[in-house]
């Protein structure tokens, strides 16, 4: 498996920094705009982009000044392009434009769409060689091998904003990468943490979303609920750092205090704390590789008092063992696991499904989908497309 260096080249994060926001409407993108908005002299957006939401678009768009504000789906267009004009700012719609749009060069991108749908621009940002700050997890899941070759190829450095990857490339020690035993990433538990599967199975869309610790978008927040989101994690951190998967533990941590974990070969555990508010990994990508101030709350530990910590629960949770099993088969499972996922998470988020049938949806369509090896753009495409189909007929039958 590929390795991600993070060897790029500082200089090109020095002084006053280009950005690229992907995905700016979201709650990464609404997070990085938050700390570019804090530090106007310190950043210059060139690209805003959104799905469809263009009056929110136009907003931060007013505010942000870049050059180019995006909409991925045709029928924003107009829309935007009337809050927009006369502001000099260009508009543009449509898939094309998103992965032209990815392809300005800035000095760094922020990937913060949410699924598989966020693959070509995150691979169009990556080919311009400069530095990519990685939210969408599911890039990896689905095709990490292709999106590494293409870092390799570009040269880009690619750093995570996830919050546990982040804290992990924080204390991880590159030169002592040998010696690194564990990885270990911790889980709040989500909201039902607590709850048994009878329980889980009555669940309603705004129970799942409704996290205890992060306020984040709705699908992550359902991955979250099922822990599907550490078992995506868990493949994210096999291809963003040289540990095996055998070697990358999961531990629940209901407080969302430490983000994560390295354990070295001498007994010492190196941990990062911090508040549960993305605005902490990323100000540490923006920023990289010095720091910026950010206004978050600081962990005021006497306050907190105690942090608990308990072994993950495989038979109420079953996805986390389900993507280590994919992980351990290959990126074409992996591949099916994200696009399985996608589906039925939607599904359920539009009351189609039962709580406790996506987990057991992707279960099927594993079983189901030949998952041949991903080499190309074209084989990850193909086995994504037949994936959704399948996973699509089994909510539809609804067993
Ligand atoms: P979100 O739903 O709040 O925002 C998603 C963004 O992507 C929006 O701007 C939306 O307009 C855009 N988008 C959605 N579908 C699109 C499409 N088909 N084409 C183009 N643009 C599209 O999601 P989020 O919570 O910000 O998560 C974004 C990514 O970051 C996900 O991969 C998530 O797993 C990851 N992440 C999020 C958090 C968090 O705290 N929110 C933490 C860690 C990782
Ligand atoms: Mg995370």
């Amino acid at each position: 498996m590929a390795v991600t260096e993070f060897s790029g080249d500082p200089r090109a994060v020095q002084g006053c920094r280009r950005l690229s926001i992907l995905g700016a409407t979201g709650s990464i993108g609404t997070s990085t705009a938050d700390l570019v908005r804090r530090n106007p002299e310190a950043f210059d957006v060139a690209v805003l982009t959104a799905n469809r939401n263009a009056a929110d678009l136009a907003t931060l768009a007013r505010e942000l000044r870049p050059e180019l504000a995006i909409v991925a789906d045709p029928e924003a267009y107009t829309e935007l392009q009337e809050l927009l004009a006369g502001t000099g700012i260009e508009v543009a719609a449509g898939p094309q434009a998103l992965v032209e749009a990815a392809r300005e060069p800035v000095d760094m991108t922020i990937a913060g769409i949410v699924g598989a749908a966020g693959l070509d621009s995150a691979l169009a940002a990556i080919q311009q060689g400069t530095v990519v700050a990685l939210a969408n997890k599911e890039c990896l899941v689905c095709a990490g091998d292709l999106v590494l070759e293409a870092c390799h190829a570009a040269g880009t450095t690619l750093l995570p904003l996830d919050s546990e990857h982040n804290a992990i490339f924080q204390v991880f020690e590159t030169e002592n990468a040998a010696d690194v035993e564990k990885l270990v990433l911790t889980a709040s538990g989500g909201p039902f943490r607590t709850w048994t599967r009878p329980q889980m199975a009555t669940a309603t869309p705004d129970q799942a979303v409704a996290h205890p610790n992060w306020d984040m978008g709705r699908k992550i927040s359902v991955d979250s609920a099922t822990m599907m989101n550490k078992g995506l994690e868990l493949i994210e951190a096999a291809y963003l750092f040289p540990v095996a998967s055998e070697n990358i533990d999961v531990l629940v941590h209901p407080q969302s205090v430490v983000h994560s974990m390295v354990a070295y070969t001498d007994g010492s555990m190196l941990a990062q704390l911090g508040p549960p508010d993305m605005r902490v990994p990323i100000a540490h990508a923006l920023a990289w590789p010095a720091r910026m101030k950010t206004p978050v709350e600081r962990l005021d530990l006497a306050a907190i008092g105690t942090l608990d910590f308990e072994a993950p629960d495989d038979e109420r949770f079953p996805a986390i063992a389900l993507a280590r099993a994919a992980l351990d088969s290959g990126n074409g499972s992996t591949a099916v696991l994200n696009a399985a996922n996608e589906v039925a998470v939607q599904s359920f988020l539009d009351n189609l499904i039962g709580f406790l049938d996506i987990t057991k949806f992707v279960e099927k369509t594993l079983e189901l989908v030949q998952a041949s090896p991903i080499r190309t753009l074209d084989d990850f495409r193909a086995l994504d497309t037949e994936t959704r189909v399948v996973t699509e007929s089994l909510v539809k039958s609804g067993s």
